[in-house]
Parts: structure tokens; sequence; C-alpha cells
């Protein structure tokens, strides 16, 4: 069937109804169930995996391109981020997307605009320190995607693994009737994190981004809080030194669920995350890690 591109609320209604997918379109009910892959664009081999897995948790995929405006800060490169649309939507096509909703920012934002979404006290910690704003930003274009595309599922990637949190906190906060699935992060065979950024990346900045990958890795090897900090600074601190150097901006060791530090005696799931920039390029990167006795 051929993807429909809808660009605002009418055709996003008319593209369900082409679909047979009605306002009672549950996991269960007549007319498939929906699940949304939300994006930015530039879609990469790691946005392809969300939508198979997308695929396979619902009959009908919509994915949502959208350079969100408010999630950026003034001094971020919103105005830089890559715009591929022509190539995203070939890559939809291949992959069987049903739909695709591509809103302009006039659509998606009324120009007195007053409510959002308010991240609380978890936007505020770990990559919310470095970036004032960004999650709030990130749940109300979220929270709004959800409400105009009503799909009964939504797949977002482990390499924002804060973002996720939050999503699943919104859902549970806000009692939304949309379940969350998360997917596994895709790297290139040397170990960097795919993201749309890398194209920014020149290739003396992309030796040096693999100390964020590499890092994981070290502190991966060990044990106990102190030990896998230890082993993850001294990759980063040897990048710091190279040429490009890699500008730290925080590596954390959190709870999965709060993205609060983790104490020395802590047991179970951790996540061990990194926030640097390498030449104009700022990268993130993150691994889940169990702690056991
Ligand atoms: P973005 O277009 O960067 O906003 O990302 C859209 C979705 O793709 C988010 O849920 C990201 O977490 C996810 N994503 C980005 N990079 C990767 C990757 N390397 N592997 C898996 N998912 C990813």
């Amino acid at each position: 069937m051929d993807l429909i591109v809808a660009r605002d609320r009418s055709e996003l209604l008319a593209a369900r109804a082409g679909l047979g997918i009605g306002r009672a379109g549950r996991y269960g009910a007549d007319g498939g169930a929906l699940a949304l892959v939300p994006t930015m664009g530039a879609l990469h081999e790691g946005h392809r995996s969300l939508i198979r897995l997308a695929r396979e948790h619902a009959d009908h995929v919509a994915v949502s391109i959208f350079v969100n405006p408010l999630q950026f800060g003034p001094n971020e490169d919103f105005s830089r981020y890559p715009r591929t649309f022509d190539a995203d939507l070939e890559v939809c096509e291949a992959e069987g997307v049903s739909m695709v909703f591509a809103p302009a920012a006039e659509v998606m934002y009324l120009p007195d605009r007053q409510v959002g979404v308010s991240s609380g006290q978890m936007g505020t910690v770990v990559e919310g320190a470095f970036r004032p704003g960004h999650f709030d930003g990130v749940l109300t274009v979220v929270l709004k995607l959800f409400n105009l595309v009503q799909p009964d599922a939504a797949v977002f990637g482990q390499k924002d693994a804060q973002q996720i949190a939050l999503i699943r906190r919104m859902v549970a906060d806000l009692n939304l009737p949309i379940t969350i699935i998360g997917a596994p992060t895709i790297r290139e065979p040397d170990g960097l994190a795919l993201s749309s950024r890398n194209r920014y990346l020149s290739a003396a900045d992309r030796v040096t981004a693999l100390a964020l990958s590499a890092a994981l890795r070290e502190g991966a090897r060990q044990t106990r809080p102190k030990d896998i900090l230890h082993a993850a600074h001294a990759v980063l601190d040897e990048a710091a030194r190279a040429d490009p150097p890699l500008v730290l901006d925080y590596l954390s060791l959190v709870h999965p669920a709060t993205f609060t530090a983790v104490t020395e005696d802590h047991r179970g799931e951790a996540v061990l995350t990194i926030a640097a920039k390498v030449g104009a390029t700022r990268l993130i990167d993150n691994v889940v890690l169990t702690l056991t006795p």
C-alpha cells in the first residue's frame, strides 16, 4: 500500500480512516493497532530498527518527522539540524510504514501557546542540567503527537535513556492509554552509536568520538559504582588530550527510572550515561548495567 503523508490533524484523521483504524482502534479491537515512531528525521539504521520493532507490535506504523523547536536551547543546533525529507520518505516506504506525519511548526504550535508539559525535577538532572527546558519541550511535543496520531503504542530508543524514562513517567503520571516500547541502541561496527548528528563529525572528530562508547565498555567491565566511573573516566580523560579533544559535559551512573545517582551499595540496573562535545558536535551515549552483589 502507498505511503500516506499527513501534514495536519484532518489529514491524519483521513489517513487513519483510510487504513481502517477507528476511534477505538485499540489493541484487540477492530481496525488494527497503530504504533507511532516519533523522530526528527534524518533517518538512519537506528530509526529503521525502531520502525521494525513497531511493526512487530502493531498492524500499522506511523512515523512522525518533526524538528521540534521547543526542545532546542537558544545556542543549540536547531537551524542546522539535518533535514533530509525525501530520503526519509524512501526509508519509511522501504520499511513498510503506513503513514508519515510531517507537520509544519505552525501546525504544531499556536502563536499564543500557553500550556505545556512540565518534566518536573527529573527533567532538571543529568542531561536536563545541561539543556534547561529540553525535556519540557520533548514531553510537550510527544504528548501532542500522541493526541494527534492516537497510537496504541509508541517506540523510543534507549539511546536517549533519560528521554524514554521521562516518557514512561509522563504515561504513568498522566494516565496516557499508550504502551511505551523501548528499543536497543544501534551502533557502528566500531561502537559509535548511530545519531543524526554523526554527519557533522569530521574524520578526526569521529576518532575522538569513539571514546564515548569505549568509556561505556570499560565501565561495564567493572562491578562497583566507584570502579565503573573510574574506568570510564580514564578513557574520557585520555580523549580529552586528543586532537580534537573530547570535552565532557557529564559522566553519571544513575537509576534507570529516576536518573538519580546510584549509591555505592546499589544493586540491580543502573544506567552509565555520557554527554560530551567533539568539535562543534554534542554527542550522548549510555549503557544499562546490572550490578550484582
Ligand atoms: P531523533 O530523530 O534523534 O529524535 O530520534 C528518534 C528516535 O530514534 C528516538 O526514540 C531515539 O532514541 C531513537 N534513536 C536515535 N538513535 C538511535 C540509535 N542509534 N539506536 C536506536 N534508536 C535510536
